[in-house]
């Protein structure tokens, strides 16, 4: 249904169901593994998703307890999180994929820890933290 790849191609996926409404976060952490004002992110189960190409370049960086960020060991793009807390789903950063998504966007969050110069401008909700009852 859907297909993703990484900035070098090296890796590619496949995802069997549209991604969860996309999640814009702040923090620090997303930052600077994305090196832009914040991470895009959506949830998704891992039992829809695979690495159909270059799992062998797939690398991981735990940036907090439990919670590692997998990205391409070559071109440096961020693939996914997964949170040892929930086993069954991933967070794929949505940037990535090459398909269209109807899957809309919903809040954004650690806004407390955004960049001075990051101006939002939407009206979603926002949270200074993470959103209450977030599991
Ligand atoms: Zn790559
Ligand atoms: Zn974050």
């Amino acid at each position: 249904m859907h297909s993703g790849s990484c900035l070098c191609g090296g890796i590619r996926y496949e995802l069997d169901a549209e991604p969860g409404a996309i999640e814009f976060c702040h923090c620090r952490a997303c930052r600077k593994s994305n090196g832009t004002a914040y991470g895009a992110n959506a949830p998704i189960c891992i039992s829809d998703f695979r690495i159909v190409a270059g799992v062998e370049r797939l690398k991981a960086f735990e940036s907090s307890p439990g919670k590692q960020r997998f990205f391409c060991g070559r071109c440096g793009s961020p693939i996914y999180s997964q949170h040892q807390k929930r086993p069954g789903m991933l967070r794929l950063r949505i940037g990535l994929l090459d398909t269209p998504t109807s899957a809309p966007p919903r809040i954004h969050f650690m806004v407390a820890h955004k960049a001075e110069w990051d101006d939002i401008r939407d009206d979603l909700p926002q949270y200074a933290e993470f959103e209450p009852g977030r599991n």
